[in-house]
This record gives C-alpha cells, sequence and structure tokens, in this order.
C-alpha cells in the first residue's frame, strides 16, 4: 500500500498499465513492437477524436515540454509573431519556450483564475499577423479550462491563417476535445496526467496544415530533436507496420501508453468526459462546503481534472499537506508566483476518477476535512 497520489500529474496507474510496463525487451524494429507502436499512433487519432487521415500523430521521447519545442522550432520561425493565451504558470512557460526560439510572444493573460476576454483576443488578431496562437486547455497551476472550441471559431473569423495550438497535457482523456471538430491545428500533450500512464513521452498531434508549415520552412527547424520533418516520415512508417529509426523509441512507455489508450477508449469517451464532471462537481461542491475558495473564479472556467483550493487564511499548505499525507493522501503545493503558498491543488483524473471501487475521492475528500480541522479551520 502506498499514499494515493492525487497531485493534478503524475496520477496513479492502473494496475493493468503498471503491468504493461515489464514487458521483456524488444528491438525498436521487431516487428511485434512495430505493431504496437503503430497502433498506439492510431489510438491516438481517436483520443482526441480525428479522422482525417492527412492530420499527424507524433509520439516521440520526452515530457510535455518536448511537446513546446516542437510547436516552437517547428510552426515558428524567428522574429515571426506568436499570441499566447495564458491562465497561469504553464502557459507562461509556452511562452518562454517560443521566445527562446525566437519567437515574438505577446502575451494576453487572464487574471488569477480567469481568461482572457475573446473580444480582447479578437482585436489583438486584427492588429498584427500571429503565425500561430496558443492557449493551455487546463492550466495545471490553476485548474482554469479553456474554451477552445470558441477559440478557433474566434480565430478563423479574425485571422484564418494562424495555427491554433493548444496544450492539452492536463485536459486529453478527461475535458471534452474535438480536434477535427473544433478545427485546431495543433495539440501537445503527455501520458502522466489523465491519460493515466507512466511519464517520458511527449504525445502530440498536428493538423495537415501545420505539418505543411513545419515541412516547408524558410530556414531549417530549430531542433534537432524536436524536428517535425524528421519525425513525420517515421512515425506514417509505424503507422503504416513498417519499421523505422530516428531516435529509439521507450517500447515498455509504448506498451503502457497503448494499454491506458485501449482502456480509455473500451468505453465511449463521452462517456468518461462525463464521469470526471460528475466528479469534479462533487469535488467542488465538497470544497466549497468546507467553506473554501476555489482558484477558478466561475464554473464555465472550472476544469474537471483538478481543482485548486484557496486555503482559509492562516493556513499554509506547508501545514496541510503533511496532515493529508498521514491520512495517506498527496495533493500538490500551488504552483503560481502571485498565490504561490495559499493554495493547494487536487488532481481528480484518471482511475481516481473513473473507478470507483478505489475510493480515492472520498479518502481525499475526508482527509482534507480532517486536516484542516486540525489545522483549526471549522467548516
Ligand atoms: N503543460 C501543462 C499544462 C502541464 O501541466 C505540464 C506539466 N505539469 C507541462 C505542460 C509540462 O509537461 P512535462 O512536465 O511532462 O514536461
Amino acid at each position: 500500500p502506498h499514499a494515493t497520489l492525487l497531485i493534478p500529474g503524475p496520477i496513479e496507474f492502473d494496475d493493468e498499465v503498471l503491468r504493461s510496463m515489464s514487458h521483456y525487451s524488444q528491438a525498436h524494429v521487431a516487428p511485434a513492437f512495430v505493431e504496437t507502436f503503430g497502433e498506439t499512433l492510431s489510438l491516438l487519432r481517436q483520443v482526441v477524436r480525428s479522422t482525417d487521415p492527412n492530420a499527424q500523430p507524433y509520439i516521440i521521447n520526452g515530457s510535455g515540454t518536448i511537446g513546446w519545442d516542437l510547436v516552437a522550432a517547428n510552426l515558428v520561425e524567428a522574429g515571426e509573431d506568436a499570441l499566447i493565451l495564458t491562465t497561469g504558470f504553464f502557459g507562461d512557460r509556452f511562452a518562454d519556450c517560443l521566445t527562446q526560439y525566437g519567437a515574438k510572444v505577446t502575451k494576453i493573460a487572464g487574471e488569477v483564475g480567469s481568461v482572457p476576454s475573446f473580444d480582447e483576443i479578437a482585436k489583438a488578431l486584427s492588429e498584427k499577423k500571429y503565425k500561430i496562437i496558443t492557449a493551455t486547455h487546463v492550466d495545471t497551476s490553476t485548474g482554469v479550462v479553456f474554451d477552445l472550441k470558441t477559440l478557433v471559431e474566434t480565430v478563423k473569423k479574425v485571422s484564418p491563417e494562424t495555427l491554433v495550438i493548444a496544450d492539452g497535457v492536463c485536459s486529453v482523456a478527461v475535458e471534452e476535445l474535438a480536434f477535427d471538430e473544433w478545427g485546431l491545428d495543433g495539440l501537445v500533450t503527455a501520458p502522466q496526467k489523465a491519460i493515466g500512464a507512466p511519464a517520458g513521452l511527449s504525445i502530440s498531434f498536428f493538423s495537415e496544415r501545420a505539418v505543411k508549415v513545419a515541412h516547408s520552412r524558410k530556414t531549417p527547424a530549430a531542433s534537432y530533436f524536436a524536428n517535425m520533418e524528421r519525425w513525420t516520415p517515421i512515425m506514417k512508417n509505424y503507422e503504416a507496420r513498417k519499421p523505422s529509426y530516428f531516435s529509439t523509441p521507450g517500447p515498455q512507455l509504448v506498451h503502457a501508453l497503448n494499454t491506458a489508450f485501449k482502456q480509455i477508449l473500451a468505453r465511449p469517451i463521452e462517456e468518461r468526459i462525463q464521469k470526471h464532471t460528475q466528479v469534479s462537481d462533487k469535488v467542488k461542491k465538497a470544497v466549497t462546503d468546507m467553506g473554501l475558495k476555489i482558484v477558478a473564479s466561475e464554473p464555465k472556467n472550472q476544469s474537471h481534472a483538478m481543482t485548486a483550493i484557496y486555503l482559509p487564511d492562516g493556513i499554509a499548505a506547508t501545514d496541510l499537506l503533511p496532515k493529508l499525507l498521514a491520512k495517506g493522501v498527496i495533493f500538490a503545493a500551488g504552483l503560481h508566483a502571485t498565490i504561490g503558498a495559499k493554495y493547494v491543488r487536487f488532481g481528480h483524473m484518471g482511475v481516481s476518477a473513473v473507478n470507483d471501487e478505489r475510493g480515492d475521492i472520498d479518502k481525499a475528500l475526508n482527509a482534507l476535512k480532517a486536516s484542516l480541522e486540525e489545522c483549526g479551520h471549522k467548516a
């Protein structure tokens, strides 16, 4: 038995996912692995709800951050403009990554807990030609969810040639998402959050026009490894069940991801989203009933993956977290420059949300209530 990991990623693993990692060593070009990898790429299409054969999935070694490198090194050339919508720490980091590669970054930030307005976004897009616009679907530092569907609609109206890129690290497999239908150009994610597999991979998905932009640059891509022109043929080969090599994949991680994707797709994805919504509503009601305030300012800004919770005056995260741990529950400390020590983050996604038998959510809510009382807070 171990303390239940209820931070906003990495999350608890399902036993079957964990077991699929203990696979004997395979060559990255072995037919059985080529089959697993190819299938995993095809399953990713289903997870992001894309049926467009010209859209391209990528699964490469690394982590969520490498997805930003892919965007910054391939879709933008030095000196081109990028508009970054930020709702917390991870939006700011995405902006830093683009700046590192030479993009001219303009940021629009919401107040802590809220989102930038679409009027402001439309205005910015009408004033300058942006090569890309990025948004964090769920910012893991604040638990704020961004309305990507309306974002794409807004961009298509004002600046249809601008590529719309989403950071879905904390949203894929928990929030509603429809890559083709919404008209997204890029989505970067990682296995260790709602997908429910171990960290160590960068998972991304790009539209045909985004791939074309990456493959027709005036200047060479600004990264050797995070290089779409190098990876596109490799991914196409694997999906066509042909061995291919640019850099060695991690077969054990791919096996775990394959199992996690199959678990996600075993039931209609709408059902999974609905379950996460129910669990999230329950958590948000319970913490509000305890007299606590949620960082995401209003229901439409609140992610279903996690809840960032302000602590009562006089109680710091460093007081509360050890008391939770003593009850077998791990929450995360705050991760936002302005509100840092005043809040904690509760991740309620993946197996902890979909598998009621585990009892993770009730255990966490009971532990939170008891720990707050020990800290002197009366609900
Ligand atoms: N984007 C978001 C929204 C994240 O939550 C994270 C990680 N917490 C990242 C990007 C970076 O991912 P990684 O830590 O796997 O590099």
